[in-house]
């Protein structure tokens, strides 16, 4: 590994102020679980590291006057899991929070990371995506509020600046009537991370479906949200129905091909994931 400089600011001010000074030849570090992998491997070569792990303002999980949540950026997958308001409030995200790759990894690395480090081969950004999750970005003098899906710009790419650390990530208030789950496929039992997964949310105040959320993600360059499920609004979910919608799914999305897994291989695998998982969220028996 090269040498770098390790810097330890204590303020989120001064964390933007040095980014903004260094560019390009400094990278934010929070748990190093991502960054360490990548200096080694020396797919990058900063010349100075910014830990946040000292800044206060990317700590914590917080419930505002509203409901809405705040899970700071340095929140440890492991904390996502097991924090009690969000077991309650938001069981689909701690149920996919402990099912990330190992205790380790879980105990190390933050959702923040995860996010910004923008792998396809991971279970967060398709499940906050369907949560209808927004990030908070702090810049030297500007802050903005993206949501997901103008967050996660391609296969490893974010909309973060230069200057930009991530802070937080944002929640809607619960809803009354909805629902949420999660399902990920590994390919073999031995892998930690998704080869295919899905994350739904529903609203149904009835029999039929008012409002319906379906992201697939881990087997396209960043999760993307199917439009084929917009059959199923109105309307009460049959086999049928989830057979032919999980169907065009898998036609409608671009997969990823890979030493991983082919295009071909993970078409399928939607296919059958998006059929398993809509008959499980609506409590239906597959086909
Ligand atoms: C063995 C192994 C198995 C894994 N399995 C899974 C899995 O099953 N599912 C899954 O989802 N993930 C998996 N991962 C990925 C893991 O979730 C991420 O490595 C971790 O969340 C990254 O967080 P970190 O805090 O360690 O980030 P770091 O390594 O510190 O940083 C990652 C990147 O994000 C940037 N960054 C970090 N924080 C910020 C911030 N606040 N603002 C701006 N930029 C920032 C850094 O500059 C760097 O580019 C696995 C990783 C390993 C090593």
């Amino acid at each position: 590994m090269h040498d770098f400089d390790y810097l330890e600011p204590t303020t989120l001010h001064e964390v933007c102020q040095l980014m903004a000074q260094w560019g390009d030849e400094a990278r934010v570090m929070a748990g190093g679980t991502a960054l360490m992998l990548a200096l080694r491997q020396r797919l990058t070569s900063p010349q100075r590291i910014v830990s946040v792990a000292r800044v206060p303002e990317l700590r914590g999980i917080h419930v505002a006057a509203d409901q809405s949540l705040s899970i700071g950026a340095f929140t440890t997958h492991s904390e996502v899991a097991q924090s009690s308001h969000i077991q309650q409030h938001y069981p689909m995200l701690s149920r996919m929070a402990s099912q990330v790759a190992n205790w380790q990894v879980r105990n190390q690395g933050t959702i923040g990371g995860n996010l910004c480090y923008a792998d396809p081969a991971t279970d967060p950004p398709g499940c906050l995506l369907a949560l209808g999750a927004e990030v908070v970005l702090q810049g030297l003098g500007k802050q903005r509020v993206l949501p997901m899906a103008e967050f996660l710009v391609d296969y490893y790419e974010t909309a973060l600046e230069a200057d930009e650390v991530l802070v937080a990530i944002r929640l809607p208030a619960p809803q009354p009537h909805a629902l949420g789950s999660y399902m990920r496929h590994l390919k073999t039992p031995a892998d930690h991370r998704p080869l295919v997964n899905v994350s739904i949310t529903s609203v149904q105040s009835g029999a039929a479906i008012d409002a319906l959320c379906l992201v697939v993600g881990a087997s396209t360059p960043f999760p993307v949200r199917v439009q084929s499920t917009n059959a199923l609004l109105a309307q009460q979910p049959t086999a049928t129905l989830i057979q032919s919608v999980a169907q065009t799914a898998a036609e409608e999305i671009d997969v990823l091909s890979d030493s991983r897994a082919s295009a071909d291989y993970r078409r399928e695998v939607v296919r059958v994931l998006v059929e398993r998982a809509l008959s499980a969220h609506f409590n239906l028996s597959c086909m």
